[in-house]
């Protein structure tokens, strides 16, 4: 089978230099990527069901003769419609068609079909729209469905893949070794890969399934370990002496249980350590992370070594800084900023002192990764946010110190069996606990046409002295949308809010704009903040308690939950408006789970089921290979394939024996795609 990834798509029969550039858009360009493209979904031929056991909404096969020939009429707009009726022994249906010249040639009356597709009702009774069918005689088989692009139909697809199957070998290099093949009960990678394109019957395509998924998940599983073991090596920091008492006394608040508990865990770790710490804190929004990080810093510093702090954005990282710098302020500490914005000069002083050792704590973007910049002794890595991060920029911090300790921050609670595919070795802890006096922030779902009501009630409350964010749904930061977050703010400067000061913050403006517009928020100088999500991210405003959301229908739970992080933070109650149109049921009751519950896990794992780990991770960013048929939110499956990979792992020659030859190919080929090390 590798052979195959090395012969290219144009090989094959009927595929020229026109349809080999739409494969690539498919990102297919060798025989062997072509086999590993799974069909998208299926037409299931192989299992009619009776007529009358149909509902509007199934995706059915009906086993069904045709009474009368199918009528076409033409309909306004010159589009052609076609309507027929069905039978079998326990009653009727109409099949209806849209556009099609040459249907009531192609269907004969009298003659038994099979007709699959969505079932709808009409006028009356049901209907089946735009079927496919076929001759009952001559086929009842599961159908696969491709992935199309324009150009290319799943049609198309189907029979380079027929051609493709034939290459196959006789002797196909199973990547799965054998003794996991047998404990699993898994099909071989030649049933598998023939079975998921042309299954017989749906136990067939269960099977290729199950098997495909495992070996995705066991590859990157072990891929992922690999890419990680380098950690486990032996560090050199190793601290004598604990001060988390010392600067805890130092905040203005007490620290709750579970940030003392995660610090004495974290603290553990590094105290006479021999290998580096490595490890996750999970918290929710508000969870008070950032001071649990700052003891771990200011105990590796009082232990003479250095500590760096990265934030994903500008305004986190100063943010950061100032808590930091101001809580820091008499302890001899010396904490700087570095971020993309300092003068050249400043940037040259500081690379200096950090390299001499007369910064205790940096603190910054990913400035701080930047070729050219080291440290005179880093104990301590910390990032913050860490899904917005890739593996390898975190990897990239690390490398500044000899081994040090590293810490990673999520608000993104995820289960752990993902936690352990994604962060690997990483060790994790949970700050399972708020500071005490939060309110839960009441949040509404509601239609645009009561957005005049909320409107005054935000006036209320910036009457009263509070401030308020709006936030515009951008799903990547393209024109189109900052023109329409934009438009947005003037209305409401010009209009709705003309006798307040509004402002405007969205990812293409200028770092030292953007700047200038939070710290005028924070000052309270503007009292309304009109915002793409890049305010997602950490900020903390306490004197803000409402945050209204435009169309979040198109935010993921997730993101919702952080945007609603954005209030409640000071001793107020605050307000959460999720402004949505959207008709969906399914949209409409998530919506209102968001308004019913706080719990960063339960939101996440409604993300997670709904719109796969993407979301959280942004796959490529992070690092991962692209999945092809494994979904991380099957935690069953997930599981299975963490226990393969420690039993593979832990035979005395592991990943290295005979038999993973081809498993180590797979990983190779996967890993290399996203361009990890490789491996031998
Ligand atoms: P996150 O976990 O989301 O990063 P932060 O670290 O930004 O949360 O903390 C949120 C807010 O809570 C900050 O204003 C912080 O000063 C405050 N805070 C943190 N810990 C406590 C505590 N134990 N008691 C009271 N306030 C706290
Ligand atoms: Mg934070």
């Amino acid at each position: 089978m590798s052979s195959l990834f090395e012969k290219s798509i144009s090989t094959l029969y009927g595929v020229g230099e026109k349809r080999s550039a739409l494969f690539s858009r498919l990102g297919i360009t060798t025989v062997g990527e072509l086999l590993r493209f799974y069909p998208r979904t299926y037409e299931d031929f192989t299992t009619p069901v009776d007529i009358n056991t149909l509902k509007a909404g199934d995706i059915s096969c009906i086993k069904a003769t045709l009474e009368s020939p199918v009528v076409s009429t033409r309909i306004s707009g010159g589009r052609l419609i076609a309507h027929g009726r069905v039978f079998d022994q326990t009653g009727f249906i109409t099949i209806t068609f849209f556009n099609n010249k040459y249907i009531d040639k192609m269907l004969v009356s009298g003659r038994e079909y099979r007709f699959y597709g969505r079932v709808s009702s009409s006028r009356g009774g049901l209907e089946m729209v735009s079927p496919t069918f076929s001759d009952v005689e001559k086929d009842s088989s599961i159908h696969p469905i491709y992935h199309a692009t324009s150009g290319l139909t799943s049609a198309n697809i189907e029979s380079a893949v027929k051609q493709a199957l034939r290459l196959l070998p006789n002797e196909v290099g199973e990547p799965i070794p054998k003794f996991i093949l047998d404990k699993y009960d898994l099909a071989s990678l030649d049933f598998a890969i023939r079975k998921i394109h042309f299954p017989e019957n749906s136990d067939e395509l269960q099977r290729a399934m199950e098997r495909l998924v495992f070996e995705e998940l066991l590859v990157l599983s072990l891929g992922l370990r690999r890419l990680k073991s380098s950690k486990r090596e032996e560090t050199s920091v190793k601290l004598e002496k604990d001060y988390t008492d010392e600067f805890y006394s130092l905040l203005p608040f007490k620290p709750t249980k579970a940030q003392l508990r995660v610090t004495a865990e974290c603290i553990s770790d590094m105290i006479h350590a021999t290998s580096p710490m490595n490890r996750l804190i999970q918290g929710d929004v508000g969870s008070g992370k950032t001071a649990v990080a700052a003891a771990l810093c200011y105990t590796v510093i009082k232990n003479g070594w250095q500590a760096a702090f990265m934030a994903p954005t500008e305004i986190l990282a100063q943010q950061h800084y100032e808590f930091l710098s101001r809580t820091l302020e008499n302890t001899g500490i010396r904490v700087e900023l570095l971020s993309g914005s300092v003068t050249p000069a400043k940037k040259r002083r500081l690379y200096q002192q950090l390299a001499d050792g007369d910064i205790d704590l940096i603190v910054g973007t990913n400035a701080i990764i930047s070729e050219g910049l080291e440290f005179h002794a880093l104990g301590l890595a910390v990032t913050d946010e860490q899904h917005r991060f890739g593996v390898r920029q975190r990897a990239k911090l690390s490398s500044k110190g000899e081994k040090p300790h590293t810490l990673v921050m999520s608000a993104t609670p995820i289960p752990r069996t993902l936690a352990l595919i994604i962060y690997g070795d990483l060790d994790i802890s949970v700050i399972d606990e708020l500071p005490p006096g939060r309110k839960k922030v009441s949040t509404y779902l509601m239609r645009s046409q009561k957005r005049a009501a909320m409107y005054g009630f935000i006036k209320d409350y910036l009457d009263k002295g509070f401030q308020a964010f709006i936030v515009c749904p951008t799903v990547e930061e393209n024109e189109l949308n900052i023109a329409s977050a934009t438009e947005y703010y003037e209305k409401l400067r010009d209009k709705d809010f003309k006798n307040y000061t509004v402002g405007l913050l969205h990812g293409k403006m200028k770092t030292k704009d953007k700047d200038e517009i939070m710290r005028q928020f924070v000052s309270g100088e503007i009292q309304l903040l009109v915002s793409t999500t890049v305010i997602e991210v950490g900020v903390d405003v306490p004197n803000a308690v409402i945050m209204a959301v435009e169309n979040a229908e198109r935010f993921g739970f997730s993101q919702l939950h952080q945007l609603r992080g954005r209030v409640g933070r000071g001793g107020e109650k605050s307000f959460c408006f999720l402004i949505s149109d959207a008709k969906g049921e399914d949209t409409l009751k998530r919506l209102k789970t968001m308004c019913r519950t706080s719990n960063g896990f339960e939101i996440a794992d409604m993300d997670l089921k709904l719109r796969g780990p993407g979301d959280f991770f942004g796959s490529r960013q992070h690092g991962l290979p692209e999945l092809h048929i494994a979904d991380l939110a099957n935690m069953e499956a997930l599981t299975l394939a963490q226990k393969a990979a420690d039993e593979i792992e832990h035979r005395p020659q592991g990943l290295m024996s005979d038999d993973c030859r081809y498993l180590r190919a797979e990983i190779r080929r996967l890993f290399g795609r996203v361009g990890a090390e490789g491996m031998n």
